[in-house]
Parts: C-alpha cells; structure tokens; sequence
C-alpha cells in the first residue's frame, strides 16, 4: 500500500528538518526520511559540539556559488535574526564569539531538540534508517519513493541529503544521483573548509611544529584573503585562516601567510637593530614567533647572526618571507575531514525564491546539497535554515 503525503523530504539534516517544520506549519502533511539512525548526526559534532548556528553578520559575500546572486533571496528572507529568535523562544542560552559566531552554551543537542520540537509542534513524520531504493515521478501525482520496504507518495520532493563531507557520519553522494537522475545539472564537487597536508619533505621540516598556533592573515592565488589563526599540525596545515582559504584555493596553487599581521617587519627588525645591534636574528625573531617556528622558517647560519651583521638587503628578505611566506602544499584531507562540499546541484536549475527546480515540478533541492557553500562561522548552517524555510513556504 502506498502512504500519501503532501511533501517528503529526503535527509533529516538542518536543511531537511528547518523545511519539514515550515511546511508542517502550513498545514502540509510532510515525511522525512533520512538513512541514518539519529536525525540531525551533522549538528550534533557541529562547532565541537556546541554548534555554530549562525553569525551576526551574514551576506551573499560570505558565500561560494557558481551563481553569486542566487543567495541573496533566501538569505534576506530568512536573516540570522529570525533563526536567533527561535534559538530564544526555545530558551536555549548562547555566546557570541570572535566574527560574530554564534554557539549554545550547553550543547549541540539543544539545536536537535529545537529542530524535532518543532517538527512535532508542526505534525510532521519523521522515518529514521530508512533507505530510498528508487525514486520515479508519476505524472501529476507527484513523486513516488520506495524506501525500508514501503512506498511512500507525495506532491513535492525535497532532497536535503547534504554533501560528501565526512563519509563516516553518512555523507552520501545520493542528493546529486537524484539530481543527474531528473536531468538536473551537478557542478563538480570538492572538500572545502578542510585542512592542507605537506608535501614529504615540507612535513619533515615542519612536522615537528605540530601544536603550535600563530595568528596569521593568508592569502589565496585568487587574492582572497582571511586574518584568523594558523594551526601547525602532524599532517599539515589547520586553523580557521586555513579552513577558509581551502574554499578558495586549487591544487597546485601556492598559499602567501602573513605572520606578522598588521606590523611591518622590516620597520620593527630596523628598530631593533637601532637599539639592540648586537642581538641575534634568533633572539629578536623570537620575541614575536614561537621559537621552534623561527628555527624551521630560516637557516641556523642566518639565525646566529646578530642584526648588525645583516645586509639591509638580507633584513629585507627576512621581513618579505615573515609578511609573505609562499607555500604550495600537497592537497588537502579531503572529505574525510571536510567541513562542507563545495560545488553540487546548480543552482542554475533552480529558483532562488523556492529551490524548485525548473524543469521538473515539485522537486526541491536545499542546504548543502546544492552549489552554496559559506565560510566557516555559522553561514553554513544559515543556509540550511534560509534555503529550508523558502523551501518550506513552497513545497
Ligand atoms: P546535513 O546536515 O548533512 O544533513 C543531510 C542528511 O541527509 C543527514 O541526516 C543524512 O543522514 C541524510 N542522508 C544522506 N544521504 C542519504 C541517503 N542516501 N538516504 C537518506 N538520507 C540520507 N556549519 C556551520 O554553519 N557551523 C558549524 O559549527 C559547523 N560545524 C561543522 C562541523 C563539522 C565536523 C562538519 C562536518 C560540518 C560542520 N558545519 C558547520 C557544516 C554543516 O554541518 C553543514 O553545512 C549542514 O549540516 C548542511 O545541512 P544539510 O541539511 O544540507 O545536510
């Protein structure tokens, strides 16, 4: 027999539950269905588990997209201010940190239960381990979704099945089958917001500085460019400046770090020379870098001299490598680490007021599924919210 509802929605993500509620509410009869064993796995090791839930300050420029207006509709629909004020009439207490990142003080979970409360406030029915063997369109019935052993009809279709990162929590490549399936176009997809690994003889150079945090401003090929924290580790490159650049970033391409921001290096190793001209290159390095990082950045040779003993010419190549240190790295972690997906279903093939697509009717594509990717600092999960409440109102 085959259960009717007005929506299912497939991926009980962020994206997935935001819409499942706003349509709910509208008095839609709405499935979701979602694989795994708990809804909303993503959320929940979100922001080191106190999830990132948004950002004060949120605009179309903090997002990756094929299509750079695509989106601003939903985002000016649905401002960070309107996902704050649930967050609040849920009572669930939070902190603003640095860039106007907003995280629970307690828990991820209460983002979850928020999630689910609503949800069940708007009478929606959630099936967990469900797998979708086929899905087929039937005329003007709408779609047809064969999933655990039932059949399962509906009106609408939304696919909120997320991206590819961090396959372990299972990430599926399902959203963009579907997509391929409906004649609907993928861009081509890579790991973003991830960490770099060294090439061989980098890491055994720089392995040893594993641990140590520096703040940093870093610039991509493409010249963009973001002032936050360099992270040393085993494998490679991490930190928030790190995971940002990655978006931006293509194989082969080389990295500038900035690791004395807002200074002038040259300015301060001239201002040392004129009062301390005998002091070591290494000692004067060392009172603005972590020493191990002096020690890996130049040659012992160079280091032992005293400042006096520098050409202006060698001081000025000191500074140009401190304020410009050029690095092409080896690649990245990949979607194992990954925070999000970058490119997916173009966006291209769907309206930006609803995220239907348009050429077949009733079939939906939001969150991270689709060709949006933000920075690190809550824009991720705004789109999820934004693009899942146009949904919402549509579907
Ligand atoms: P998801 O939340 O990934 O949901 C997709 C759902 O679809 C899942 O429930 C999945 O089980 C289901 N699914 C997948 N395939 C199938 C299938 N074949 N059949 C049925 N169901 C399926 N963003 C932020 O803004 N702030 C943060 O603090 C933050 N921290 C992060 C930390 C980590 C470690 C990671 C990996 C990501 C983080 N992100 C963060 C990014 C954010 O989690 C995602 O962008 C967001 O979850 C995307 O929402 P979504 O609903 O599109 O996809």
């Amino acid at each position: 027999m085959t259960q009717q509802f007005d929506v299912i929605i497939i991926g009980a993500g962020a994206a997935g539950l935001m819409c499942a509620a706003t349509a709910g509410y509208r008095g839609r009869s709405v499935l979701v269905l979602d694989n795994a064993k708990k809804a909303g796995r993503k959320i929940l090791i979100s922001g080191g588990g106190r999830c990132n839930f948004t950002n004060t300050q949120v605009g179309p420029e903090n997002y990756l997209c094929s299509n750079p207006h695509f989106v601003k509709s939903a985002l000016a629909r649905y401002p960070s201010s309107d996902f704050i004020e649930l967050v609040e009439r849920h009572g669930i207490s939070y902190h603003q940190r640095d860039h106007g990142q907003l995280f629970c003080d307690d828990s991820a979970k209460d983002i979850v239960d928020m999630l689910l409360t609503e949800c069940d406030w708007a009478g929606v029915s959630i099936q967990l381990r469900s797998e979708i063997h086929t899905i087929s369109q039937n005329g003007e019935q709408g779609f047809i979704v064969q999933a655990g052993g039932h059949s399962y009809q509906a009106e609408s279709l939304v696919i909120a099945t997320g991206g590819l990162s961090m396959p372990k929590l299972g990430a599926t490549p399902f959203g963009y089958q579907v997509a391929e399936q409906f004649g609907l176009k993928v861009l081509p997809t890579r790991a973003g917001l991830v960490p770099f690994t060294w090439h061989s003889e980098q890491k055994q150079r720089f392995e040893a500085l594993s641990g140590i945090a520096v703040p940093s401003c870093i610039t991509a090929a493409n010249g963009k460019q973001f002032s936050e924290a360099l992270l040393f580790t085993h494998r490679g490159l991490s930190g928030p400046a790190i995971l940002q650049i990655s978006n931006y970033w293509l194989p082969g391409e080389a990295i500038s770090i900035d690791l004395l921001p807002k200074q002038d290096a040259l300015a301060l190793l001239e201002q040392v020379l004129q009062q301390h001209p005998k002091q070591s290159l290494k000692n004067t390095l060392g009172q603005w870098l972590p020493k191990r990082l002096v020690e890996a950045l130049f040659e012992e040779n160079q280091l032992s001299k005293a400042l006096n003993q520098l050409g202006h010419g060698e001081r000025e190549q000191i500074a140009a490598k401190l304020k410009g240190w050029q690095l092409v790295m080896n690649g990245t972690e990949g979607y194992r680490t990954a925070e999000v997906t970058l490119g997916g279903v173009d966006t291209n093939e769907l309206s930006s007021k609803t995220m239907q697509s348009n050429k077949v009717k009733g079939l939906y594509f939001i969150g991270e599924v689709m060709d949006v990717s933000g920075w690190l600092g809550g824009f991720n999960f705004q789109w999820a919210w934004a693009s899942g409440v146009a949904c919402g109102q549509d579907c």
